[in-house]
């Protein structure tokens, strides 16, 4: 029988529409984007409102970007980071977003290893499994390269 899916952190990302897409706030005053979500104030020096109290407003962020930069990760990691166990490697990569131009770490997809990429190849986010137990598949978005 097929596991539930459940995402391993509560409220970062979606996929309700079938396209996954980060979740962050942003600043309604100087359009600043934040992610993980800010929820207290705008941290740049130069808004406006960052003096008197800004507007952070919920934002779905773009879901293309070019690798930044990328790692193999071959020893798992210590708590409070969670994996799969017994560790399987895999290989992470920081993003930079088309739109926002930030960059966003994340696993690259499954089954992909550190030949298959290279900085500044185009990538998309997915969503696949960060790790299992005996409830359910517990996910997180991932990369996945695209044809440019
Ligand atoms: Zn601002």
């Amino acid at each position: 029988m097929q596991k539930e899916q459940r995402p391993a952190v509560a409220d970062w990302f979606t996929a309700d529409d079938g396209q996954v897409r980060l979740k962050g706030t942003r600043c309604n005053d100087c359009g600043t984007p934040y992610f993980p979500k800010n929820t207290l104030a705008c941290r740049n020096p130069q808004c406006t409102g960052a003096h008197d109290g800004s507007e952070l407003v919920e934002y779905l962020f773009s879901t293309r970007g070019r690798i930044w930069s990328y790692a193999d990760a071959r020893y798992k990691p210590p708590a409070p980071y969670v994996s799969a166990d017994p560790f399987v490697p895999y290989v992470v990569a920081a993003v930079e977003l088309e739109v926002e131009q930030m960059v966003i770490l994340g696993q690259v997809e499954r089954g992909l290893t550190v030949d298959d990429l290279a900085v500044g190849m185009p990538v998309e986010l997915t969503v696949g499994t960060l790790y299992e137990d005996d409830d359910a598949e517990h996910t997180v978005w991932m990369w996945r390269p695209v044809n440019d």
